[in-house]
């Protein structure tokens, strides 16, 4: 090998490791209460409608995304209704993984251990089938209201027993609001007033945007690096209008997307978790509370401006 022809090979590695590690930024979109977060709020055509927005915005930009179902959505007066398990069908037949995300999204911290595990097993009687149809087993689960048990001992059981089961806990990095301005745009669908409906959808980005930036500097701050990420947003017709402009957003920002088994190969995930309360909060949050950070270290979370809350019409924060 010439000298020349080595000095380009050299020059050639230097600059695939600078675009690596320029690639260094990860992401996995995680997204909840499948087959849609409110189905009542729309009628079938509709339904399939965010599902195929959805779907085609993940399959654009190659986002390895999973779904987290509750079965108890696809019932109505007990009877199952089958345009909705079809959408469960169309998450699976274009590549998607399913997870549990329990029955009815009971909140643990009001029920027994033994309760809830009946309902996160009634939770995949049709997803267990379905996955073994597209040869995709349920791997995964995601607690709703990602409440983990406000007790140690009610924590431990849960988590022991998911495993016992074969079930891995689905963690979240970057928690939000979104549910509030999918509230707000489900209402303001009703009305027909467009220019409302963008300006929740723009804002709804800027939000996310900054809620990502915050939990970058969280990891930063606790890690020395940005870690992999996971992202938690739900099955809504905000996001079947606003994938695309979602996921552009992470490509500004420099985002691969990947997996769930890509992201949580990622060490920071075995960090020790001692966080044993009422709320929902992010892992970050958690392991920061475990290692004794407070106050300041938690200070500029991006909140949900107050005309999205009004027009979400729900109790909120
Ligand atoms: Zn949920």
């Amino acid at each position: 090998m010439t000298f020349f022809r080595k000095t380009l090979i050299s020059i050639g590695f230097v600059l695939m490791a600078g675009y690596l590690f320029a690639q260094q930024n990860m992401v996995c979109f995680t997204i909840d209460d499948l087959p849609l977060q409110r189905p009542s709020w729309y009628d079938a055509a509709r339904q399939k409608q965010i599902t195929e927005n959805i779907l085609s915005a993940l399959t654009k930009y190659h986002i390895p995304a999973i779904g987290f179902v509750n079965e108890d959505k696809l019932y109505v007066d007990g009877k199952l209704v089958k345009s909705r398990q079809a959408l469960l069908e169309e998450w699976l037949a274009k590549g998607f993984e399913l997870g549990n995300h329990s029955y009815s999204h009971p909140n643990y911290d009001n029920v027994s251990f033994s309760v809830f595990r009946d309902d996160v097993i009634k939770g995949q009687q049709i997803i267990g089938e379905l996955g073994k149809k597209y040869n995709k087993p349920v791997r995964y689960f995601r607690q709703p209201f990602l409440h983990t048990g406000d007790t140690r001992e009610k924590s431990d059981s849960l988590s022991n027993w998911l495993k016992s089961y074969g079930l891995i806990e689905a963690p979240v990095t970057i928690d939000n609001s979104e549910w509030v301005f999918a509230f707000a745009y489900d209402s303001v669908l009703k009305t027909k007033d467009t220019a409302l409906l963008h300006k929740i959808g723009d804002t709804y980005i800027s939000y996310m945007e900054d809620k990502l930036h915050y939990f970058e500097k969280e990891s930063n701050k606790l890690f020395g690096r940005n870690i992999r990420h996971v992202l938690l947003f739900h099955a809504n017709a905000l996001n079947g209008d606003y994938l695309d402009k979602l996921a552009q957003m992470f490509v500004r920002n420099q985002y691969t997307f990947i997996s769930l088994d890509q992201a949580l190969k990622d060490k920071a995930y075995l960090s020790e978790n001692n966080y044993f309360h009422k709320n929902g909060i992010s892992w970050l949050d958690r392991w920061a509370l475990t290692k004794g950070y407070k106050g300041d270290f938690f200070a500029g979370e991006p909140l949900a401006p107050e005309f999205v809350k009004k027009l979400a019409k729900v109790e909120y924060e």
